[in-house]
């Protein structure tokens, strides 16, 4: 009888904002889901806290609603693949479980003096070398220190051996299965391993005065056995954990961008862009991050990754801070509606720039302005925003690998813009391709975890399965582009040069 049954693959995403489980069937497709906000704690300006509970409740809690909304048993589910928030720093109590602190998440900037020490000591380059990072509070190891230089009883505790540390991958298969593991994108997060040579790195936890005792066992983000398998009383039944891999690294893998120089970016609150750079570590000359894409036991994939700090978010301001469209999709037909944003360029540098230009000074500005701008010429800059802030990275990622992408495979929430999708494509001189499966995340986690089981053969049934929902073609002049993007140069220098020259 059970061999007659469907099987399907449980991917659980773990994200800033709320947890989900989707349940896949083999092609690919969602069956059902199911999302649990959780409690965001903001104890001082500028930090950001989980409670580590709450993450484990909510997680699980998702995965059973979702099971339960496929309406299917427990047993139909071939394997679990894991997909998280990355650098979102938890430590645990080894004997009793209960976290010693708050997860302290990857927006949280408390350990911003501790990095700018760093910075001074002359260790920016030993660090870029060895992690593809740069010393920012974003990343796990600072925050780490913090928790030790605040509590130095837990340094003690954590040099005894009675302390484990793990990004929300390890948290989670630790409830789940009682190791302590984590996979090489999520170690790739961390400022303390080494992505060339595959394992934490002593020079590393020395200079950031981590005990190695804490650390979790790296293994392959698809591994039939090293997850292990979820404790009987959480579903009934053992299923295994087999596929784990950080957010952004498995919607690269979910939108099968398995060959190098392919590129996805995700159009969410900010734009997450990484492209396939293959079995070699590509140093960015322009401020891009170098990191583990993936590692199906047979050798690291890699990446190049840039992000664009606000995105979709601009819409959301044009929104609640200007009142300009009544929601998101109207920003559309506003754009629409006039042939060009009649010369209004819009930097929406709100919290600074991030990649290429590592600008924390900047400011976000209008530029253009004439008594004839309207609202709509300023929704369609503001959208613009996002395909020009995107292009800026795409650039960068061409000129750091050395030859130019093929295509752009879009997801996320602004996605579903066209107006934005083909003004990208026009401005980037690329197709920009839009996945049958907008779940391009939680997917690729379940690949993932299918890849290592068996259910899926490999890579080649990914790719069968990725289905291309819309393609936009650019039909830009060069001319236009030309003029559009030294415009938009101009607007960057303006945005940038503000602060510095005043006050
Ligand atoms: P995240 O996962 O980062 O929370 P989502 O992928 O859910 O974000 O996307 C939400 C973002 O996309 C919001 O910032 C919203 O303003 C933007 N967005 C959603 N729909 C549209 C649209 N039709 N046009 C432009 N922006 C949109």
């Amino acid at each position: 009888m059970m061999a007659h049954r469907e099987r399907y693959v449980l991917a659980l995403d773990q994200g800033t904002t709320s947890s989900r489980a989707i349940v896949f069937n083999r092609q690919g497709i969602v069956i059902a889901a199911r999302q649990l906000p959780f409690e965001q704690h903001f104890p001082k300006p500028g930090w950001v806290e989980h409670d580590p509970e709450d993450l484990w409740a909510s997680q699980l809690e998702a995965a059973t609603g979702a099971i339960a909304a496929a309406q299917i048993e427990v047993g139909q589910i071939d394997s679990i693949g894991i997909t998280n928030q990355r650098e979102t720093t938890l430590l645990w109590d080894r004997a009793t479980g209960k976290p010693v602190h708050n997860a302290i998440v990857w927006q949280c900037r408390r350990s911003s003096g501790i990095c700018k020490e760093l910075r001074e000591a002359g260790l920016s380059e030993m660090v870029a070398r060895k992690t593809g990072l740069v010393l920012d509070p974003y990343f796990s190891a600072t925050k780490l220190m913090w928790l030790f230089v605040e509590y130095p009883e837990l340094r003690m505790r954590a040099e005894r051996g009675e302390l484990m540390f793990g990004t929300v991958d390890s948290w989670l298969v630790w409830r789940l299965t009682g190791l302590h593991r984590t996979d090489p994108t999520n170690a790739s997060r961390t400022l303390l391993f080494n992505i060339r040579q595959g394992h934490w790195d002593t020079e590393l936890l020395t200079a950031f005065r981590i005990p190695e005792a804490i650390l979790p066992e790296v293994v392959p983000s698809s591994s039939a056995e090293a997850f292990g398998r979820t404790k009987k009383e959480l579903f009934g039944i053992e299923i295994p954990v087999t596929g784990v891999a950080g957010d952004q690294q498995a919607a690269l893998f979910g939108q099968a961008c398995f060959e190098p120089g392919d590129v996805k970016n995700t159009y969410g609150t900010g734009c997450f862009a990484l492209m396939n750079t293959g079995a070699f570590p590509v140093p960015s000359s322009h401020k891009l991050l170098t990191t583990v894409a993936w590692d199906l036991g047979q050798g690291y994939t890699y990446a190049l990754e840039g992000s664009v700090f606000v995105a979709g978010a601009v819409i959301q301001w044009l929104r609640d801070q200007l009142g300009l469209v009544r929601d998101a999709a109207e920003s559309e037909s506003l754009a629409l509606s006039v042939p060009d944003s009649g010369e209004v360029v819009l930097v929406p540098a709100f919290v600074g720039l991030g990649a290429p230009h590592w600008d924390s000074e900047a400011r976000g500005t209008i530029v253009g302005l004439t008594r004839g701008s309207n609202r709509a010429h300023i929704v369609r800059a503001a959208l613009e925003s996002i395909a020009f802030q995107a292009n800026d990275l795409l650039v960068a990622m061409e000129r750091d690998f050395g030859r130019p992408l093929q295509s752009i495979k879009a997801d996320g929430g602004a996605s579903g813009n066209s107006f934005l999708m083909q003004f990208q494509a026009d401005i980037a001189g690329h197709r920009v391709v839009l996945p049958e499966v907008q779940e391009t995340t939680a997917l690729g986690a379940a690949y993932l975890a299918g890849i290592a089981s068996g259910f899926w053969s490999g890579m080649e049934d990914v790719a069968t399965n990725w289905r291309k929902r819309r393609e936009f073609v650019p039909t830009m002049d060069d001319a236009t582009r030309k003029t559009m993007i030294g415009r938009w140069d101009r607007a960057i220098a303006a945005a940038r040069g503000y602060k510095k020259e005043g006050s």
